[in-house]
């Protein structure tokens, strides 16, 4: 075929439909130059794992899950299986604060519903005329109509209001930095929709769910801990491994894309240092709004459909401390906190308990994340600030009484997509318009899924979709 496909952006996304389309053109033995185009210094986009003095550092993501396959599989595929650990067996649990305390999320309490009576009366959390709420999800009527609506509308209208401001709103909206006024859930999680169209009841699905009864005999609550890895080594290792797979030559660093030019046979990628690369495909692996700057020329429909979707910005805020100047016992791989408890941090996760071996002996280390759409007016405060303010809460609810012995603030400035109401349609009108050109792809986190799995699936399906659509042309 002897044809050239441009990759722009040098995240897992990007990565993977590079990788992918490597491996398609190698195992059809058809000649293809790919060539990956990424604006900064670094691979990996908003993964980036940090060693020193013995820790492993996570600045981004920790962790990926397993239900979704394609981490997985791209993981056998390029022999990282025996890199993968998994999520430290015990304490498989968070916690809630709860008026400035922290409250363990109760045994079998998954992500917004109840599956055990006695826990879930005794818990602290909510009060009886919440529980009483809660209880009812059982005998009321499903919801008829198919349309859309927010996680606020789906959890107060099925378990009530104080189980969506002190468990489901931390829980879930933290994954996506949220607003569960705006949140989609048909976007973010169908599974619940499925549950109550199905089964007519969140908790009665649950209850029959084999994979959520197995989390529950080992003791799990709040998230399924158990369906989740990473690496010995840290994120950064599916990004080094995938970048050392490319053929010499295909990815170039410091090579920020600035406009795509459309014509009859090809494309024109034009870069901010003058380069005008001509490509017979692109696939386009960054988040929307970013997409949206290179496409405008173009076909400014279809750049203002990704300008919709919104990004948010938030920081993780990496503290290590001595376990001797921690009170807590930190029976927990870590603390959500409610919007209406009013603090700084959104959640907290505890690093060296959910993966023992990422701090040395005797320290523990804590990963604070902070912003989102619901506190975006904290990124305005510099970093020393932002460390400061996780240090002190950190100090409140876990009894620390030392400073820090690492500290280090990383932000993520527009990087977690708002899936809003609406949203799927919105993707729908985007592929439609995209599909014109067949020869272009557009993958990331905007589109069906923020998770690393879900990227990875994007990328690849990208990659497919390109290398087949040339493959039809050139015969
Ligand atoms: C703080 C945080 C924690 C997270 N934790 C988890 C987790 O634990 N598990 C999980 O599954 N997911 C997690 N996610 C989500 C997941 O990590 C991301 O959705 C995913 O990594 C995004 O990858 P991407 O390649 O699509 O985009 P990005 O990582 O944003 O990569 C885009 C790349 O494109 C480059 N670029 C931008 N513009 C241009 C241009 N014009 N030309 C060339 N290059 C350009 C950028 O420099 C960047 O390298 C987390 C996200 C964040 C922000």
């Amino acid at each position: 075929m002897g044809k050239r496909v441009v990759v722009i952006g040098g995240g897992i996304t990007g990565l993977s439909a590079a990788n992918r389309l490597v491996e398609l053109s190698s195992e059809k033995k058809i000649k293809l130059d790919v060539l990956l185009l990424e604006g900064s210094n670094g691979l990996g986009g908003v993964i980036s794992t940090k060693k020193e003095h013995g820790y492993i550092i996570e600045e981004g993501p920790d962790s990926f899950i397993t239900t979704k396959p394609w981490a997985l599989n791209l993981c056998n595929r390029i022999g990282l299986d025996s890199e993968l650990i998994h999520t430290s067996d015990k304490n498989r649990r968070t916690y809630v604060v709860h008026h400035g305390k922290l409250i363990p999320i109760p045994d079998g309490f998954m992500m917004l519903a109840p599956t055990r009576i006695l826990p879930f009366l005794t818990t602290p959390l909510f009060s009886w005329s919440g529980k009483l709420r809660a209880a009812l999800e059982t005998v009321l009527p499903r919801k008829t109509d198919q349309r859309d609506e927010s996680l606020a509308s789906f959890v107060t209208r099925r378990l009530g209001r104080e189980v969506l401001d002190r468990v489901a709103q931390p829980l879930i909206c933290g994954i996506y930095t949220a607003d569960p006024e705006t949140l989609s859930l048909r976007a973010t999680f169908p599974q619940f929709l499925e549950m109550e169209t199905k089964h007519g009841s969140v908790i009665r699905a649950m209850l029959k769910d084999k994979q959520i009864s197995k989390g529950l005999k080992n003791g799990e609550s709040g998230a399924r801990y158990s369906l989740f890895v990473s690496f010995k080594e840290g994120m950064q290792t599916l990004v080094s491994t995938l970048a050392s797979r490319l053929p010499q030559g295909t990815i170039r660093k410091n090579q920020m894309v600035e406009l795509i030019h459309n014509s009859l046979k090809s494309w024109n990628v034009i870069t901010k240092s003058g380069d005008n690369l001509s490509s017979d495909g692109v696939i386009i692996a960054l988040p929307s709004y970013q997409a949206s700057k290179l496409i405008k020329g173009f076909d400014p429909s279809l750049a203002s459909d990704l300008s919709k979707i919104q990004y948010e910005s938030s920081a993780v805020i990496n503290l290590a401390y001595n376990i001797e100047d921690i009170s807590h016992p930190l029976e927990a791989f870590g603390f959500v906190v409610p919007k209406v408890e009013s603090r700084a941090i959104l959640a907290c996760s505890f690093t060296s308990i959910k993966f023992p071996e990422r701090a040395p002996q005797g320290i523990a280390l804590f990963r604070c994340f902070m912003g989102g759409a619901l506190n975006p007016e904290i990124l305005q405060t510099d970093d020393p600030s932002l460390i400061n303010m996780a240090h002190e809460e950190l100090c409140e609810l876990l009894g620390i009484v030392s400073k820090p012995l690492l500290k280090m603030a990383t932000r993520y400035p527009k990087s977690m997509p708002q899936y809003k109401v609406g949203h799927l349609e919105l993707i729908e009108g985007i592929k439609e318009k995209v599909n014109k050109y067949q020869t272009l792809q557009l993958a990331g986190n905007g589109f069906n899924g923020v998770g690393i799995p879900d990227c990875i699936h994007s990328g690849e399906s990208a990659a497919k979709n390109i290398f087949y659509c040339l493959q039809r042309k050139s015969v």
